[in-house]
């Protein structure tokens, strides 16, 4: 069985959220469908939402069911474990009108009318930045800790969110994240830490050598992990279960990472893992053996690893300098090309040693990076503006000595955007505000364009980085000759045209 666990939002705080169930005959079984009032921003991914009358109201492509699991640096080259991911979480707008799904050529009837809370009160906040329709929401969660274990867990993910706060884009774009903690408490402290024991009592079952070759391969009970988000913090964009062991690991999927907790590189494997989970970023080691050449375009689906068949790889990047920050090597001269080994042996990575989707270092190289910072924009549902004044609906209109200050607040990196001011595509002023007088010549569209201007994204194919508002502006006193002293150059021109013309006459 795969399933398939579903949200979709809305842009006014209603969510339909469902778990689907894709059955091993390829029929879909309804396990759960509820209307909530939180949204979550979305991911790209084939599932079709209905209306009554078996319309096409929205459509996505889902990205594959099964993903495999990292495995944190393994040693000596041991061969790599997979552990296919049954769940997807997949989140779009909300269509009027919706009654039914169908994924996968079978149609459902999902929906419910209940209604649950938005934010329910056991997650606690840790960073809040704003609502979470407009956020990206990472989630830790516990596993292996008693109720007297608390204070380890609540100080293993401070320590780990003040670390990756100290790592770019997490530093610049801090804004643009919310973090969360739900406490579980566990009724045996630790977890399972050797091969087919089941001695504790966790909420997440979560054990090492999930796959049985590798032992730091941390995995949980998926259903109880999405389950319990489902329950407790349907907002999460990102879940990290941190597992009370002292013992190295961690791994890290597209439903959760997991990292254990036991010395200072926990907050590295942890930060390495949200790299997978979060932004579907790729390791950039071998797991020292190739896999198939691709055939469809799932296959490419890596940000940061290219398979040898894929001619372009990084071209905005290519050739940038950079700094490795490997302990083993620290500030050693590197720059983007294609390097051999990226996750398979046969796939190539950005850099040589520059980034911690490689070793453990931390610092991302130029590519994880703007895929990081895209993906940050892309959490914001596609809006960064979050505030303007006055109201857009309504139509401006100024008399000669009045004015308007036209304002525009963004979310956006610490440094802030640009905000560029044109009317009718001329552009016409800078910054966050801008004064449009009654004498002004003015009669069409004000817009505010808001821009990211970071050297870290070269492309940004989706647009994410940028939004607009535009209102509908009239000066009273437009093309009517108010008394200023800044009349428009053209007409100076014309009275200039018009003194050459007499003179000749003359
Ligand atoms: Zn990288």
């Amino acid at each position: 069985m795969i399933a398939l666990w579903l949200t979709l939002a809305t842009a006014n705080a209603e969510s339909l959220r469902a778990t689907l169930a894709l059955e091993d005959d390829g029929s879909v079984r309804v396990v759960r469908a509820e209307r909530v009032d939180d949204v979550v921003p979305s991911l790209p991914g084939e599932l079709a939402v209905l209306g009554a009358d078996g319309a096409v109201l929205a459509t996505v492509a889902l990205p594959p069911f099964a993903t495999t699991r990292d495995i944190p640096f393994p040693e000596g080259g041991g061969a790599a474990g997979y552990a296919p991911t049954r769940f997807l979480r997949v989140i779009l707008p909300w269509p009027d009108g919706a009654t039914d799904l169908r994924v996968r050529g079978q149609r459902a009837h999902p929906f419910t009318a209940s209604r649950m809370a938005p934010a329910p009160s056991d997650a606690e906040a840790v960073l809040a930045n704003g609502p979470s329709a407009r956020r990206l929401d990472l989630v830790f969660l516990g596993d292996g800790f008693t109720t007297d274990d608390r204070p380890k867990f609540d100080a293993r993910v401070d320590s780990i969110v003040d670390h990756l706060l100290t790592i770019g884009p997490y530093t610049e774009y801090s804004g643009l994240i919310n973090v969360w903690k739900v406490f579980t408490p566990s009724t045996s402290s630790g977890v399972d830490e050797e091969f087919a024991t089941d001695t504790h009592v966790t909420p997440f079952e979560c054990a090492y050598f999930c796959d049985p070759a590798i032992e730091r391969l941390i995995c949980c009970d998926e259903a109880k992990v999405v389950d319990f988000v489902d329950g407790h913090a349907p907002f999460a964009d990102g879940i990290m279960v941190l597992v009370n062991s002292d013992k190295y690991g961690g791994a890290g999927g597209f439903t959760y990472g997991t990292s254990y907790t036991g010395d200072t590189q926990f907050v590295q494997v942890a930060a390495h893992e949200l790299g997978h989970s979060l932004f579907g970023l790729w390791d950039e080691y071998s797991y020292g053996y190739s896999t198939p050449a691709p055939t469809t375009p799932a296959d490419y689906l890596s940000p940061n690893c290219v398979s040898h068949n894929v001619a372009d790889a990084w071209p905005a990047w290519t050739g940038e300098a950079v700094t490795s920050a490997d302990p083993a090597n620290p500030g050693a001269a590197d720059q983007v090309e294609r390097y051999e080994g990226c996750s398979f042996d046969d796939w190539d990575r950005p850099t040589s040693d520059s980034c911690m989707m490689n070793t453990l270092q931390d610092q991302y190289c130029p590519v994880c990076r703007e895929t990081i910072v895209t993906k940050l924009y892309a959490a914001l549902g596609g809006e960064m503006i979050v505030s303007q004044s006055p109201d857009p609906a309504n139509r401006v209109v100024l008399a000669d000595g009045e004015s308007q200050t036209f304002k525009v607040k963004s979310l956006g990196p610490e440094q802030g955007v640009d905000v560029v001011w044109s009317v009718d595509g001329r552009e016409v002023g800078t910054g966050a505000e801008f004064v449009v007088e009654g004498c002004d010549d003015l009669d069409g569209e004000l817009l505010a364009s808001v821009v990211d201007p970071t050297a870290w994204v070269r492309s940004d194919p989706q647009d994410v980085l940028s939004d607009s508002v535009a209102w509908t502006v009239k000066t009273k006193c437009a093309g009517c000759g108010c008394a200023t002293n800044d009349a428009p150059p053209t007409a100076w021109l014309g009275a200039l045209g018009l003194l050459v013309w007499r003179r000749r006459k003359s």
